[in-house]
């Protein structure tokens, strides 16, 4: 690591950098992602992943992916895959290293058995309401169990008898002996095994006990020599209870576990028992729905990898909850996009102009530039002719002061093309306007030495060669902005915002038939857009808007003037 990158580190970077200056830890640094495969990953788990792989390869380290299945009742394989395929499409591997708590189950129940050997813990037979109702409240103890203090001997034989599987489910639990009037609720004597009599995806029917979550959580960092455990902060006050199994077992270099800030992401929801649940009642089309926060949603939607990246680095880590603005993340994936995005003209509400100096029959052939912020990128050919469309709102017959594009009488350059006027605005019987009568002026084609200049420039395509195509229009999925403070009597599709998806027919120059699924593309004056990785073909195009030009009019007026 350089000084120059040790500046302003963050305090997540600083323990650990603390760590290996003092000793505490000898190299390498070793991080890992432990995802419950119970769910899609979602952005907000992109920033713990940038935060482990990050961290990790600051340090010459590695990062183990960990899947913390010890709930096989929610859990399933479906899940271990997408997150596998959101990890590296993030841009992280974890070479060889992928783990499961399941691989560590026998070992975690041998040392079970030493802590009942050490009067550390005991089988509790109180049934799982007592033993909620016992357990006291931050300002009352808890009462102890009648089971609490039964000799060793039998505390071995019925954990034996659990794991045998000839009790019911709830039967009775192990638990571990610290305290139950610790003014932290999670020393009272946590659960650490329960019976589940279910198949698991990973070890079928071997167990019919499983671990609870945190006594397998710490030892798992410490079998594979985790160096810096890295989670958010509602783990903080369970470190005790980490840190004290990890004593009695008398392991030596435990981890040291720093707890971060969850992302929270205005208009979005996060929790994946909720967004199981969208998608189990319909409300979106699937884990991959664009509108979703899942990355496997926005990779559909088109946010690239690396702007995700550099979004998570931007917001950095805190020790406070907050929440970060969606228009953040979207300023990142606009960044990116600008810089990478070849453009092309597509018309999402079209509107025929006629030229009535134009010859019939004639097509010009035009050149256009790809991405005028990239000097690679080169250019393509656009053709123009007698009939064209520009974008309904475009034109007014009656324009306020400073509209600067089509109205009766005015003047506006077609891009790469030429100026064009209007003289007549033809009507259908409805009144509604049914296309535009324009003259176009030979001696202004775009490029063209000594050109004059309009104040107005109009994306356009030519109806010769136009293709149509599905555009699919996002909003944000949630009306509501903060959706972590529900009132009381609600739930979460009170907020479901109705025009999250507008699909248009529009009409794009023929390049967007060649459009690459996985790749962005802007639509001038409109946004990004990336082809549907489902639906896309080049016979029939179809595209979601990744994120619209928040660039006022004005703006984009001024960088396609030419
Ligand atoms: P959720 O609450 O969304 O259901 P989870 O915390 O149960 O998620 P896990 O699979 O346990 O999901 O998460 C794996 C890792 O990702 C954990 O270390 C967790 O702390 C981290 N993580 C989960 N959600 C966020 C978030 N919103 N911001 C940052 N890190 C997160
Ligand atoms: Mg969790």
């Amino acid at each position: 690591m350089s000084d120059e990158t040790r500046l302003g580190l963050d305090f997540v970077r600083q323990w650990v950098k603390d760590d290996m200056e003092t000793g505490r830890f000898s190299p390498p640094v070793v991080t890992r992602f432990p995802p419950e495969p119970n769910g899609y990953l979602h952005i907000g788990h992109a920033k713990a992943i940038c935060l482990d792989f990050g961290i990790a390869t600051e340090w010459g380290g590695r990062t183990n992916l960990r899947f913390d299945d010890t709930n096989p009742v929610k859990e399933d394989v479906e899940y271990v895959d997408s997150i596998r395929q959101d990890i590296q499409w993030l841009g992280f591997t974890w070479e060889d290293r992928e783990f499961y708590a399941s691989d560590y189950f026998e070992q975690l129940y041998e040392w079970a058995a030493f802590l009942i050997k050490e009067g550390l813990a005991y089988v509790d037979e109180q049934s799982p309401e007592e033993i909620s109702q016992n357990r006291g409240t931050p300002t009352l103890a808890g009462k102890p169990s009648p089971f609490r203090d039964r000799p060793v001997d039998i505390n071995l034989e019925l954990f034996q008898k659990m794991k045998e599987g000839s009790l019911p489910d709830g039967a009775m639990v192990l638990r571990a002996k610290i305290d139950m009037a610790h003014p932290n609720l999670n020393m009272r004597d946590p659960v650490m095994y329960r019976i589940k009599h279910a198949h698991h995806h990973r070890t079928g029917d071997t167990w019919c006990i499983y671990p609870m979550y945190d006594w397998a959580h710490g030892q798992s960092d410490a079998i594979e020599g985790v160096t810096h455990s890295i989670c958010t902060l509602e783990f903080e006050n369970h470190r005790p209870l980490y840190n004290w199994f990890l004593e009695q077992l008398e392991i030596p270099h435990p981890p040291r576990q720093i707890e971060f800030n969850r992302l929270n992401l205005s208009f979005t929801m996060m929790s994946k028992r909720k967004l199981l649940d969208l998608v189990q009642k319909g409300l979106v089309k699937g884990w991959d729905d664009p509108r979703m926060p899942t990355l496997t949603g926005i990779r559909r939607r088109g946010y690239p990898p690396s702007a995700i990246r550099a979004f998570v680095t931007a917001i950095g880590v805190s020790k406070t909850d907050g929440m970060i603005e969606l228009s953040a993340l979207e300023y990142y994936v606009r960044e990116e996009l600008n810089r990478t995005a070849p453009r092309v003209m597509v018309v999402l509400n079209p509107l025929k102009v006629v030229l009535t100096n134009w010859p019939v029959g004639k097509v010009e052939s035009l050149p256009a530039d790809n991405n005028p912020e990239d000097g690679n990128a080169g250019t393509r050919t656009i053709t123009f002719g007698r009939e064209l469309y520009i974008e309904a709102e475009d034109f007014l017959e009656d324009p306020p002061k400073k509209f600067f594009r089509l109205s009766p009488g005015k003047e506006v350059r077609l891009k790469h093309g030429y100026i064009i006027a209007c003289n007549e605005v033809v009507k259908n019987t409805d009144g509604s306007i049914a296309e535009l009568r324009c003259t176009y002026d030979p001696d202004s084609r775009s490029g063209e030495a000594g050109g004059r200049k309009v104040k107005g420039t109009l994306h356009w395509v030519h109806a010769a060669d136009c293709v149509e195509a599905e555009v699919r229009l996002y909003s944000t999925l949630f009306t509501k902005r903060d959706m972590g403070d529900i009132e009381e009597g609600k739930d979460y599709t009170d907020y479901l915002n109705p025009e999250s998806l507008t699909t248009v027919r529009a009409l794009g120059e023929p390049a967007i038939r060649q459009a690459k699924i996985g790749l962005g593309y802007q639509f001038l004056r409109h946004g990004y857009f990336t082809p549907d990785s489902e639906h896309f073909s080049p016979e029939v195009p179809v595209f979601n808007r990744t994120v619209t030009l928040k660039d006022t009019w004005a703006k984009i007026e001024k960088r396609t003037e030419n």
